[in-house]
């Protein structure tokens, strides 16, 4: 039952933070308002239709389900009536110019077992380098992932000190292809390993090795695929916050975040001025400012870190089903380090990409016609600095094509028989995701979590932000930590 406290709250955006902000704020009594400029949830976690396939179009990989399921059960329902998962195992499937194809499995014994007997490290050590990486979990979770960065009373508890201490073991000195270098023989499971650092846009070669800690969330705890797809993540996370009475304008996009004195006094709309206590931003934070307070001293130093990298997508619908390929499929590039080179230093894209294809009709039949897939064909590409887009898009299709050719031993050419594309111009006009990168600032610089913007204004009373693009960081668990974060600082 929740207790009103006659205060107002406005949530702008429901993307999934949006969401788990809504949710939190509603369940502490306030009356909640979300304002969306899209027609529907979600956000960058949305799905479309087309010629009888479903796509997800954003996040794929679904992670510790328990910050989806604590949302359901603040509200006093059970999770597993309205959102549902399975665990995968395995989960991905690896494969590589020389022929080579490894399944990850879950748990640290199965995964280093399978990939043992196929690679020239021994499954001993691959279970240390997943010890390490637990190590860097139990050490950072509370330190940069449960609690804001940016309140000083937070790093004066035991855990937070003790992160602190340990921050050689972390690998705050090493970058992530350094310390996955030494730590294997074999070159594919260094690829394997530093491909996690794509997990928040940036480069292995650039970013913190205390970033392998991707790989103890994936390969340890776990990694599930929510019945129906991705985009039941949020389609029920909306429900759910409608259900407990938050109030949601759809095609309603905020326009200017109204300040006096230093305080939010609430926010504008085409409809004109409404007035709130609270207000939540979890629209990108570089836009907040620029698009809606653009009269705002802005934080330069956070806001002007470089961004992440962006994606080009095919949504592809195959008339064919690929027996050898799983939900998550990675056909690695036969030179990494030159393809991260020409991401983010030549900001261009590379002729031999890593391509992700994942398949949601390998587990929802329904999502592709009879005896047909639906692949979401992924590459990393630079964010939006004007580039030639269509000219990207152009070579990378016949990059991917001809990659995926060689790999699978096929001709996809004449199975695509429907198509959409998204590429950082369209990511940044669906989500105002600043340049079209899909995770905010990179991490390419071992300070990047503290150059992260904090989840609250430090100047502007009651303006709090969440989402991707602050702390603690992109993917949906870290989103709905970011919710918790935000509206945790609030009374
Ligand atoms: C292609 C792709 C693949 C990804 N893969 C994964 C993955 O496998 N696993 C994973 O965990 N994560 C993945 N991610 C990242 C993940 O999707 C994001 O971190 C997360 O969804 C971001 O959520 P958010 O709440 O920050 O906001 P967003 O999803 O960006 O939503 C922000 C919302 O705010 C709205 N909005 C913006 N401005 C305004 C305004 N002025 N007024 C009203 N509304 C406004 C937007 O329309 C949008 O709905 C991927 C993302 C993409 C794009």
């Amino acid at each position: 039952m929740i207790k009103e406290n006659n205060k107002t709250c406005a949530v702008i955006g429901a993307g999934v933070a949006g969401l788990g902000a809504a949710i939190r704020m509603r369940n502490k009594g306030y009356k909640v308002t979300v304002f969306e400029a899209n027609a529907f949830p979600g956000g960058k976690c949305s799905s479309e239709t087309k010629d009888g396939y479903r796509f997800d179009m954003g996040p794929s990989v679904f992670t510790m389900p328990q910050y989806v399921d604590e949302l359901f059960k603040l509200s006093g329902k059970n999770p597993r009536e309205h959102f549902n998962y399975i665990h995968l195992d395995p989960v991905y499937k690896y494969f590589f110019e020389d022929g080579t194809e490894l399944d990850a499995y879950h748990g640290k014994e199965k995964f280093a077992e399978q990939m043992a007997a196929k690679t020239k490290d021994k499954k001993e050590n691959i279970i240390r380098y997943l010890d390490r990486t637990e190590t860097i979990y139990k050490l950072t979770d509370e330190v940069f992932l449960k609690n804001s960065l940016h309140v000083a009373k937070n790093f004066f508890t035991k855990r937070v000190l003790k992160g602190f201490l340990n921050f050689g073991k972390i690998g705050a000195f090493d970058t992530m292809a350094g310390a996955n270098k030494k730590s294997f023989k074999d070159s594919r499971l260094v690829k394997i390993f530093n491909r996690y650092a794509t997990y928040n846009g940036s480069s292995p070669y650039l970013s913190p090795a205390t970033l392998n800690v991707i790989a103890h969330v994936e390969i340890v705890k776990g990694a599930y695929y929510p019945t129906g797809g991705m985009v039941n993540i949020t389609t029920s996370l909306a429900k759910l916050a409608q259900d407990i009475g938050v109030t949601f304008h759809y095609s309603t996009p905020v326009r200017e975040i109204l300040i006096s004195n230093k305080k939010v006094t609430g926010i504008k709309t085409d409809n004109g001025p409404e007035d709130f206590n609270i207000v939540i931003s979890n629209m990108d934070v570089y836009n907040s400012y620029k698009k809606l307070m653009p009269h705002v001293r802005r934080p330069a130093k956070t806001l002007d870190q470089p961004k992440s990298s962006s994606g080009i997508i095919f949504y592809w619908g195959i008339k064919k089903e690929f027996a050898e390929l799983g939900l998550h499929n990675i056909l690695f590039s036969d030179n990494y380090k030159e393809e991260f080179n020409t991401i983010f230093a030549k900001k261009s894209i590379y002729h031999d990409p890593t391509i992700y294809v994942n398949i949601t009709s390998k587990h929802t039949p329904t999502d592709a016609p009879p005896g047909c897939e639906n692949w979401f064909a992924f590459i990393n590409v630079p964010n939006n600095s004007g580039q030639d887009w269509d000219v990207f898009i152009n070579e990378a299709r016949e990059f991917m094509i001809q990659k995926v050719n060689r790999i699978l031993k096929t001709d996809i050419r004449p199975l695509i028989e429907t198509e959409m594309v998204f590429d950082p111009r369209v990511i940044e006009s669906r989500t105002s995701s600043a340049f079209g990168a899909i995770y905010g600032n990179s991490s390419n610089n071992k300070f990047a979590a503290f150059l992260r913007h904090a989840n609250f204004s430090k100047d502007i009373k009651n303006l709090y932000f969440c989402g991707g693009s602050v702390h603690p960081g992109p993917s949906i668990p870290l989103c709905l930590l970011s919710a918790k974060i935000t509206t945790d600082l609030i009374r």
